[in-house]
């Protein structure tokens, strides 16, 4: 790791060690590590992280385990974890434009499209920053009147955090600023494809006042350091972004010491477009809904339930609009959809478009991976829109995370709300319509912790976000956010 303060700048190769209780290990050399190819580059190596083992997560947890029972951090005041969390904020601000190139160039998202996330991301600090100033409990003075009891949330201790490479910063300032806020300390394991921005931003914590040992970053695969992490004695809570199958052996994983999980899952959401919609306004949000960030979006509205009667006029106008998405280079102003992650997730993807899978259904517009001069190193796939998608087929069922949009019909409101819960999944789904009325008994019918109505993909970090069903339980961001890295305790006290 080099020791600049601001984040190396994309094009040049950067190679980091593990970050552990305030010091930096031994970056790799060419040929150790883990080497990450920059989406679209045709092969060009960005960044090398170590490639951790069991030890080197026993070594962080033991440093969060000693800076949460000894060190200052959780003795603080909420006032001045809160200034902390401001200054880490305004750092952020001030290196977020390399910020968002890492990340662009890792994830191969558009460029603008990074800014935003970290964008997103300076507010979760801001944010969070405010709920530790603000943390307080309840007194209870009802329970007759020799009692007074009260109620006081204290830091959950050594948090495990585990997340995923579609937005790497934006997952992890889901959880850190919470966390931190709440007084609790933090291992954390980023995904093996994007670990640069959450090392950059453990080097600006340090900047920024955290104490050694409360922030700790372990890169490597998921079985290598994932998996120990969940596996450990030594965490209080594990807080996990990722797909359902990987949720899945966390909880086994973690049973052993039945630690305590948040877990942040797939989604398959629903795109509901009602004949009484703005047709023009829902055009414009399904099209953004399903291909923003490629389509590698957990809340993406893959699937599109539209009423029969505007359907074919509809579908003709997606579909033409679809063809004409400009798809490229994630640093060319314009690119409105860039490379996928990997050479394997565009295998991947492309497995539901052919043969059995794809079955009856049709493919509109898309459907094959990009290779003109502009698009030559195989991972850009053509925004893809399939009709006439059956709700048995796996295409409607199974979260394929590219940018492929189903198409099926429905003739009224119980078909369409029947439809859009007939998934696993329970993450999000986004409803058009002008009907008041049908909206909120489309609120209350919908299985899904978020719902849009009339706008979609609206972050906000004040609303909670988190799954139902298969899309995972506990709750990201507001206050919920930041009570979900505490213990309520009730103190009852005679008199
Ligand atoms: P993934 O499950 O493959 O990996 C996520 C993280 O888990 C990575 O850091 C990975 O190294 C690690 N990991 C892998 N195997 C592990 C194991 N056995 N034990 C412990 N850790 C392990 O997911 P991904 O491909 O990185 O990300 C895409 C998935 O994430 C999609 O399913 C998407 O819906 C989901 N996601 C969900 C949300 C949400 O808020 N619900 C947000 C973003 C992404």
């Amino acid at each position: 790791m080099n020791a600049t303060t601001t984040p190396p700048a994309p094009g040049s190769l950067r190679a980091y060690g593990h970050y552990l209780d305030g010091r930096w290990t031994p970056a790799p050399e060419q040929g150790e590590g883990i080497e990450r190819v920059a989406p679209g580059s045709g092969g060009r190596v960005a960044a090398r992280f170590a490639s951790g083992t069991a030890d080197d997560i026993a070594a962080a947890v033991h440093a969060a385990r000693r800076a949460f029972d000894t060190g200052p951090w959780p003795r603080m005041t909420g006032m001045d974890r809160g200034r902390v969390l401001l200054r880490l904020a305004a750092l952020l601000r001030t290196h977020s434009e390399d910020f968002a190139r890492l990340e662009a160039e890792e994830v191969g998202k558009p460029l603008q499209l990074a800014r935003g996330d970290v964008a997103g991301c300076v507010e979760m600090f801001e944010y969070a920053a405010g709920l530790a100033m603000a943390a307080r409990g309840d007194v209870h003075t009802n329970l007759g009147e020799d009692f007074t009891a009260w109620t006081v949330r204290e830091p959950v201790g050594v948090v495990g955090m585990i997340t995923p490479w579609n937005f790497p910063l934006l997952q992890v300032a889901q959880k850190l600023p919470f966390a931190l806020g709440a007084g609790c300390t933090a291992v954390i394991k980023p995904s093996e494809l994007t670990s640069s921005t959450t090392l950059e931003l453990a080097r600006l914590a340090e900047q920024a006042g955290v104490p050694a040992g409360v922030v700790n970053v372990v890169t490597g695969y998921g079985k290598d350091v994932g998996q120990p992490l969940a596996e450990s004695g030594g965490i209080d809570q594990l807080s996990f972004t990722g797909s359902t199958t990987t949720g899945r052996a966390i909880i086994t994983a973690s049973a052993a010491h039945a630690t305590r999980l948040s877990l942040e899952l797939g989604g398959k959401a629903a795109s509901v477009v009602f004949a009484d919609a703005d047709l023009e306004d829902a055009l414009d949000g399904v099209l953004f809904g399903v291909y923003f960030n490629q389509g590698e979006c957990c809340v993406s509205g893959a699937r599109l339930l539209i009423e029969d009667g505007i359907a074919d006029d509809f579908v003709a106008r997606l579909v033409d609009r679809a063809g004409r998405i400009r798809v490229g280079d994630p640093f060319d102003d314009g690119t409105e959809v860039g490379p996928l992650i990997s050479q394997d997730h565009v295998e991947k993807v492309l497995g539901y478009l052919s043969g059995e899978i794809l079955g009856d259904a049709r493919i509109a517009v898309g459907g094959s991976v990009l290779n003109d001069d502009a698009h030559g190193s195989g991972d850009y796939l053509a925004p893809t829109v399939v009709d006439g998608v059956h709700p048995d087929s796996r295409l409607f069922r199974e979260e394929i995370f590219g940018p492929v949009l189903t198409v099926t019909r429905f003739r009224d409101f119980e078909e369409a709300m029947d439809l859009a819960n007939a998934v696993e999944y329970g993450l999000a789904n986004t409803v058009w319509t002008k009907d008041v009325d049908k909206a909120i008994r489309a609120a209350r019918r919908l299985r899904s912790g978020r719902l849009w109505i009339n706008t979609t993909i609206d972050g906000s970090v004040q609303l909670p976000a988190g799954g139902m069903g298969a899309s995972g339980y506990g709750r990201e961001m507001g206050q919920a956010g930041f009570d979900e890295f505490t213990e309520l305790k009730s103190v009852q006290l005679r008199t």
